[in-house]
Parts: structure tokens; C-alpha cells; sequence
């Protein structure tokens, strides 16, 4: 689960990391009064939305020309009118794709003097189940880009949770960060921090991006970019009620309610399938045959058919699946109830696309029977191989 960059601070400064002071508004007004509460001169207008590149992007409504989604002010005047100028508009950064987010709050902050920018990031590393640290001087870039054109700039290692962490980690980081004297002292407590929070935290990630110095001195951080293990949200209640789920894929939020694994993706054909492995096998097919896959989704071993019904629902509702794939495997799960819940949710919905259904394993005939007594428009398949061509076939080839 994400949150945004004024929650996450929030949590990083309840840990003691330095951030800047910083209050949330979610209409113009409040963002002159929350700028008035700042010392100023300078103040920082922020738009919170879940995606990075920000200060980079644009909006929408404003064109060419017109500044990004944080933005600083030398009065109160100034904010409100980057308030007026964010607020229910929406911004477009390389994060968000092409149809961008909506900015619906807004993070007024002090406005920081920057002397130097690094980049500082905590994330699982499942390859050492570990948390790792990926630290640079390169800070205000992407990542990616900074892995590949200068990997020498990255100083990454894993904590052993047997030890936590160490003093000779906090002195790692300040030696990359070329920082000594009193700057490394704040470097070495501002890593155990860091940890602290993350773990305590269930994080997943946390991104400081830039962690600066200040002109006067002080290590901030300016930029936080947090998610959290969504298995582990049941202890962290509070992390829980920070979700803004407005902010996320609306399908995917629907399948959640039903215990569904959805991913929404770019392609024309919805894909419904249990298990993980037949998923992918369904979507690599579905590509090597031409097409491209509209989404993942595993209704799972023992779905109902209640639980199908919702699936195909959820994948039917979306205006860019132009054909549709179910390819069960029929275990634990019965076909006769992948046929049932198909039946119930057409007759709701309707069908208006072209359905082909490749079934397979338990009670396959009465499943085929089932489908077939409908009298729906229905396209039958043999085999996986067979199925994806039929469907790609079916929506005309490549998109
Ligand atoms: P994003 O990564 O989404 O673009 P950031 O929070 O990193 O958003 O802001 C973009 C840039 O704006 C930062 O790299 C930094 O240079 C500047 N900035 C952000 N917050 C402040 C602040 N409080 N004071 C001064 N400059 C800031
Ligand atoms: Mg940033």
C-alpha cells in the first residue's frame, strides 16, 4: 500500500528524521493559512498524489509553459495562487502515464536552502532477505538513471536483522556521502532512524529523494516516498487508515473485495484464470500469438460462483477489453461453477464482446454442458494454444 509524500513525513518525523515543517490543504483558502503558519520567506506548494517526477511534470489544464506540481513561493499571495493554479487539475509526471492523477491536496512546506542533494533508499531485497540501503550523491535523479549511466555513484548493502543496525552502517553512508564533522554524526543517527522506521513499519520501500544539507548545516530529508507490506497492514492500523483509495486503480479495489489477485494492464483481452502460473502462461501466449494481455487476474483455488461472477464483471466493465479469455483448470475449483458464475454474470452484465472459454480437470463435461445449454455466444477451445489463437484471432489480431 502507498501513501503520500505529507503522510509518509509524518511517520518518518513520529521516528525523529528531519523534515521540513509542513501542513496539508485541500482548498486555497487553507493554503494561505497553512503558508502563515510557516516562517517563510520562501515556501514550497506540493502536490500529493502517488507517483513520483512531480516537480518535473505538468498539468493537463494549464499547457505548455506553465510550472510543475511542486512549486515554490516567496509569498502567501504566490501560494494561493499555486493552489489556484493545482487543485482538481491534473498532473501528468512519468510516473502517473499519459492519463495523469488528479491533485485533490496539496502539501505547503518551508522552503528549504539546498546546498547538496543525495538520493537515500530502504527496500526488501528478496534476493538476500534483507533490507537494503541504495545510497548515492546523485540525489534529485531517477535511480534507474543513475544505475545505468554511473553504477560507481551507488553504494548498496544489506542489514543482517540478526544484528539490526550497526554503527559501521551509518559511517558507510556518510563516507559515500563525502559527508564528515557534524554532517556525518547526522548522517550515522538519520540511517538507524531510517531502519527503525522501516521495520517497525513493515515498510517495503522508503525513498528520500533528495535527502539534502541544508545551507545551514542540516540533513533532510525533502522528498519521502513510502509503500507498506499489504500482509502485514492488519497491525499497523494507523498505516491502514492513511489509505486514499482514490488514488488507486478502481478495478483493483473492486477485485480486492472479493479476494481476487487483479492487476489491470495496457492490452484488449481480459484474462480470468486461476492460479498465478496459468495466469502468466495465459498472458505470454496471449502476446506470442500478437495481442497483449488487458489484465492479470487468478480468481484463485477455490473460488464460488459468486466470486467468478464479480471477476467477469470487473473485467467486462473495462472499455479497452475487446475479447475475453477464461482458461480454467479445473482442481480444486470445478468447471460446472466457472460455468455457472460466467452464466450468472453474463445475463447481468450482458456480453458484448467476443468470450472464448477453454476448461479443462474437474467436471469438465457438466462445465461444457452448462455453457452450452445457455445458449450463449460462446467460443469453445480445445487447449491453451488453441484458445489464444481463437481470441486473438477473434478481437483481429494485433493492437
Ligand atoms: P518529485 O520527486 O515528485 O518531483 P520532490 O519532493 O522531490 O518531488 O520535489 C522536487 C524538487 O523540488 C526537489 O528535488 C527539490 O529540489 C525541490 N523541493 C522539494 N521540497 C522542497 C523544499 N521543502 N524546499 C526547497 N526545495 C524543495
Ligand atoms: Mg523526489
Amino acid at each position: 500500500m502507498h501513501i503520500h509524500e505529507y503522510q509518509a513525513k509524518g511517520v518518518l518525523k513520529s521516528f525523529g528524521v528531519p523534515v521540513p515543517e509542513g501542513y496539508l490543504a485541500v482548498d486555497i483558502e487553507g493554503a494561505g493559512e497553512m503558508a502563515a503558519r510557516l516562517p517563510g520567506p520562501v515556501f514550497v506548494v506540493k502536490s500529493q498524489i502517488h507517483a513520483g517526477g512531480r516537480g518535473k511534470g505538468s498539468f493537463k489544464e494549464l499547457g505548455e509553459g506553465a510550472k510543475g506540481g511542486v512549486r515554490l513561493a516567496r509569498s502567501i499571495a504566490e501560494v494561493r495562487e499555486h493552489a489556484a493554479e493545482m487543485l482538481g487539475n491534473t498532473l501528468v509526471t512519468i510516473q502517473t502515464g499519459p492519463s495523469g492523477k488528479q491533485v485533490n491536496r496539496l502539501y505547503v512546506e518551508d522552503g528549504s536552502q539546498i546546498e547538496k542533494e543525495f538520493y537515500l533508499s530502504l527496500l526488501v531485497d528478496r534476493a538476500t532477505s534483507r533490507v537494503s540501503f541504495v545510497v548515492s550523491t546523485e540525489g534529485g535523479m531517477d535511480i534507474e538513471t543513475i544505475a545505468h549511466d554511473t553504477p560507481e555513484k551507488i553504494l548498496t548493502f544489506s542489514v543482517d536483522p540478526a544484528t539490526g543496525i550497526l554503527p559501521h552502517h551509518g559511517r558507510a553512508v556518510a563516507k559515500a556521502l563525502e559527508l564528515d564533522g557534524d554532517l556525518a554524526k547526522q548522517a550515522h543517527t538519520l540511517v538507524a532512524k531510517l531502519y527503525t522506521a522501516f521495520t517497525a513499519k513493515d515498510m517495503e520501500m522508503l525513498e528520500i529523494n533528495p535527502l539534502i544539507v541544508s545551507k545551514d548545516g542540516q540533513l533532510k530529508c525533502l522528498d519521502a516516498k513510502v509503500s507498506f507490506d499489504s500482509n502485514a497492514l492488519a497491525r499497523h492500523l494507523d498505516i491502514f487508515e492513511m489509505r486514499d483509495e482514490s488514488e488507486e486503480d478502481a478495478k483493483e479495489i473492486e477485485a480486492s473485495k472479493y479476494d481476487l489477485s487483479y492487476i489491470t494492464l495496457d492490452g484488449s483481452i481480459g484474462c480470468m484464470v486461476n492460479g498465478a502460473g496459468l495466469a502468466m502462461a495465459t498472458m505470454d501466449i496471449i502476446k506470442f500469438y500478437g495481442a497483449e494481455p488487458a489484465n492479470f487476474l487468478d480468481v484463485g483455488g477455490g473460488a464460488t460462483a459468486e466470486k467468478v461472477a464479480a471477476a467477469f464483471k470487473i473485467i467486462t466493465a473495462d472499455p479497452n477489453v475487446k475479447g475475453i479469455l477464461i482458461n480454467i483448470f479445473g482442481g480444486i475449483m470445478r468447471c460446472d461453477v466457472i460455468a455457472e458464475g460466467v452464466i450468472t454474470a453474463v445475463k447481468e452484465v450482458g456480453l458484448t464482446v467476443p468470450l472464448v472459454v477453454r476448461l479443462e480437470g474437474t467436471n469438465v463435461n457438466e462445465g461444457k454442458k452448462i455453457i452450452a445449454a445457455s445458449g450463449l455466444n460462446v467460443i469453445p477451445a480445445d487447449d491453451l494454444d488453441d484458445a489464444a489463437q481463437k481470441i486473438v484471432n477473434a478481437v483481429g489480431g494485433l493492437n
